[in-house]
């Protein structure tokens, strides 16, 4: 949709409210910061569909069982309790974040974002398929002859299968994955493990195939608010335009100074192996993902040139103006010291964690009974879960009134790794020793297998006082 400009005038001036995306070919590159890209990529990838085949301890090392509300992290469990631990986890995550990007600018969108991580693979498929960015613009413009389908499908075809394989990988993370695979080899596959294999697997491919760039330009909130984190000493990728000005061509070997230019040959391999399709000349810009392909390819222009390396490099704004960088300055104390604060409390959490958990509930339904023998007596159920990852055997005490006695199992309570038991419990006493209607009792629960696990938990006794 397009609207006239409203000057008589300038009638030929049409603004333009929607631009249909024109697709992006970016030029294969070859260099440093493309080898350590490569190797990032395979790294996270070897990670991500790799992770869910590993075993720990007989069970799956990452596993988040929703049905059971357990997360299993390489032989730790976790439970809906244990929240906290997630909560700290990423606070630490999004400072880790905050401080690397005012430190490094885009690092984690250029090596380690998944957008950009599957766009690599998609790209890679597509290059090894279709040709480089030329071949494909060509047959892009080309007849649609039998050899373009022929082709087209085959892309395709390996991206969704590829797809399908993301899918079904991530769904590993909620059902253990050696069942999920002998359910798909057996085509017996439930419905919603059958819905988010798709889904993810689509969303993949219409991300990472289609969708591109336009992700990182018009959908993610971190490209838009880390300018914020950025100041002149944060490390970004320039243009350096003291020396690359005034551009022009001349002939390969040609000193600069002999022609009257800058070491810009204006040769414009910046911008085709752009993925985000700008010119880094143009100054630095939001939709720059950081990816260094640009430095790769001018790096090898300047080689070839004769000229030195780094007319587009990593630097910071500082350096340009030939001013000193400060790496550790003072934002970057405050990052580091909250980094500092949250891991040690994480830490200390997990080291002090107890893998035991007790809820006490009272019988609501009456106060306290009165048995045959003339003692008080007040009815427990103990909900107690082993967050342990393996069996455990408990024995229970309870102190606090003199003369407690405990009606109920007390010893040899086993459960097992992960497991919920109710324990029904009745604690009678002398109506003597009672000196309040209401007095705090402690159950004590330790484990007869490990030494150091046990938990003391707070409970009231009523009953009458004696007169
Ligand atoms: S690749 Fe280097 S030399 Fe070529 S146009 Fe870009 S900045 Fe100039
Ligand atoms: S400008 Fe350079 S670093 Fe930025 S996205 Fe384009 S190629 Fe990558």
């Amino acid at each position: 949709m397009s609207q006239p400009a409203a000057n008589k005038n300038d009638a030929s001036i049409e603004q333009e409210l929607y631009k249909k995306r024109e697709k992006i070919y970016p030029r294969e590159v070859h260099g440093i910061f493309a080898a350590l890209r490569l190797l990032a990529m395979g790294a996270l990838l070897g990670i991500y569909y790799g992770l869910p085949w590993i075993n720990w301890d007989g069970h799956q090392a990452v596993l988040f069982d929703l049905p059971a509300r357990k997360f299993h992290i390489f032989g730790l469990t976790f439970w809906p309790q244990d929240f906290f631990y997630l909560s700290m986890l990423l606070i630490i995550a999004a400072i880790a974040l905050f401080m690397f990007t005012a430190l490094a600018g885009r690092l984690w969108c250029g090596y380690a974002c998944p957008q950009t991580v599957w766009t690599e693979i998609y790209m890679w498929i597509e290059q090894k398929i279709e040709g480089g960015s030329k071949k494909q613009k060509k047959r892009d413009k080309g007849p649609r002859d039998a050899s373009y389908f022929v082709v087209k499908g085959t892309k395709h075809g390996a991206w969704l299968l590829f797809s399908l394989w993301t899918g079904f990988t991530f769904v590993g993370y909620f059902t253990p994955i050696q069942e999920l695979w002998t359910s798909f080899l057996s085509w017996n596959l439930g419905p919603w493990e059958t819905f988010w294999i798709f889904f993810y697997g689509f969303a993949t491919y219409g991300n990472a195939g289609f969708m591109r760039e336009q992700v990182c330009i018009y959908m993610c909130p971190y490209a838009r608010f880390q300018s914020a984190m950025f100041d002149h000493d944060t490390l970004v990728i320039s243009y350096d335009e003291k020396r690359g000005n005034p551009r022009g061509s001349r002939k390969r070997g040609t000193p600069s100074a002999n022609v009257g230019l800058g070491d810009c040959i204006d040769c414009g391999l910046c911008v085709q192996v752009c993925p985000v399709g700008i010119d880094i000349r143009d100054g630095l810009q939001y939709q720059c993902i950081g990816c260094a392909a640009c430095i790769d390819v001018c790096d090898d222009v300047m080689d070839k040139m004769g000229y030195p390396r780094g007319l587009v490099k990593y630097t910071t704004e500082n350096s340009l103006q030939g001013k000193p960088t400060k790496i550790i300055r003072p934002r970057i104390w405050v990052y580091i010291s909250i980094l500092s604060i949250v891991s040690a409390g994480l830490m200390y959490g997990l080291l002090t964690r107890i893998p035991l958990e007790v809820d006490i509930i009272r019988d609501r339904n009456v106060l306290y009974t009165e048995t045959d023998m003339g003692l008080v007596q007040n009815v427990y159920n103990l909900k107690l879960i082993n967050m342990d990852a393996q069996p455990q055997r408990f024995r229970l005490s309870v102190s606090g009134l003199e003369g407690l006695q405990v009606i109920g199992q007390t010893e040899g309570i086993e459960i097992d790794s992960g497991a919920v038991i109710d324990l029904p419990l009745r604690i009678e006493i002398d109506p003597i020793a009672l000196k309040s209607t209401s007095s705090e009792i402690m159950f004590h629960i330790e484990s007869e297998i490990t030494p150091d696990l046990s938990i003391d938990e707070h409970a009231r006794f009523l009953g009458p006082v004696s007169r």
